[in-house]
């Protein structure tokens, strides 16, 4: 563990959007899951400043975000387009020689071991600024003792900030923050710390290892660490080209989800045989669609732990196709997986 630079992309859908379609800057708009055409079915997976200050929220419906704001502009989320963007980033941060770790599609953490604090702070500065001037996108950059509290910090900054938080300053920093700040805590753990009287990071700290150990297993004590400000997590560099995917032409083409799904179930054990013989795991999620009319379509989707798990690839897989379905019959599916990492001695709280 050592000095993290973490990149954060601000609001990183909408302004990819933004990009892509230069007019609606400036107008509410929302990016759904769903087909233009039947948009209402789907949900709003990211909106701009301007969609948010009439209360549309991602994760909302669609159906109730066009209630809010009848006239908003909707754009189906463009997922190849969004991927290719985060790859034009990941360049930019490759250039300065240090391993980065893509943690999901618009979040990386840079390992700056190398520099001191004032130095690091200051090449993620011009991190910020570069890819501002080359790709025209916002991001806040945080730089802390390891990737937890580098993003933590992050979080602070956002959106369009820099932050540094020195490791003489993390336990002040946490002390106050509510648990489910700290990276790894999910709504579940987050209610189990409120059931037992733990509301804050600084109370966490201060809790019984043996009973933490006892309610949470060995995430318990992980917990206990970052919450004394002690990061043991190390950045991954990503291999970025590596990616494993199926695909099969079905035997007629089809909309039917029972055919469809078996296809899916068998491509993914395929995967995971591949993965498994590799000792990978796996962050990101892509289903792929070709039609009758040969054009096709694909959706990713970013998991928030890394997993080497059959049953989450199916589960994700066949949530993702179902986003695919249109009017057209599919005629070839295909699942990949992407943002890999070699399972072994891995973190995997972050
Ligand atoms: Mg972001």
């Amino acid at each position: 563990m050592g000095i993290v630079i973490f990149i954060d992309m601000d609001y990183f859908f909408a302004a990819c959007e933004e990009l892509h379609h230069p007019e609606i800057k400036g107008k509410p708009f929302a990016v759904g899951t769903a087909p233009e055409a039947s948009k209402i079915r789907g949900v709003i997976q990211t909106c701009n400043y301007e969609a948010r200050a009439f209360g549309v929220r991602s994760g909302m419906s669609t159906a109730i975000a066009l209630q809010k704001k009848p006239d908003m502009i909707y754009l189906e989320s463009d997922d190849v387009y969004y991927e290719e963007v985060s790859k034009r980033i990941l360049e930019i941060l490759k250039r300065y020689g240090m391993a980065v770790e893509e943690c999901s599609i618009d979040e990386f953490a840079i390992d700056a071991a190398a520099l001191d604090y004032e130095k690091a702070f200051e090449t993620g500065k011009r991190i910020k600024g570069e890819i501002n001037a080359d790709l025209g996108l916002p991001c806040t950059v945080g730089v802390s003792f390891g990737k937890t509290f580098a993003k933590m910090a992050c979080d602070d900054g956002k959106p369009n900030g820099a932050v540094l938080l020195k490791e003489a300053e993390i336990p002040k920093f946490l002390s106050a923050k509510e648990v489910r700040k700290l990276p790894g805590i999910g709504p579940k753990t987050e209610e189990k710390l409120h059931s037992i009287g733990i509301r804050t990071i600084g109370e966490l700290a201060k809790a019984d290892t043996s009973m933490l150990l006892a309610e949470f297993g060995s995430i318990g004590s992980e917990l206990h660490n970052l919450s004394n400000g002690v990061d043991n997590s190390k950045i991954i560099d990503s291999q970025e080209a590596v990616s494993i995917g199926r695909e099969r032409t079905m035997e007629s083409e089809t909309n039917d989800l029972a055919v469809i799904d078996m296809e899916i179930d068998s491509l993914s054990d395929a995967v995971v045989v591949e993965l498994k013989k590799k000792s990978y795991s796996y962050k990101n999620v892509t289903a792929k669609a070709r039609y009758s009319d040969f054009t096709f379509r694909i959706k990713s989707r970013t998991l928030q732990n890394y997993s080497d798990s059959p049953a989450i690839l199916k589960s994700v897989s066949k949530q993702l196709i179902r986003e695919l379905i249109t009017s057209k019959k599919m005629r070839k599916v295909g699942v990949r997986v992407s943002t890999l990492i070699s399972s072994k001695g891995q973190n995997r709280l972050l």
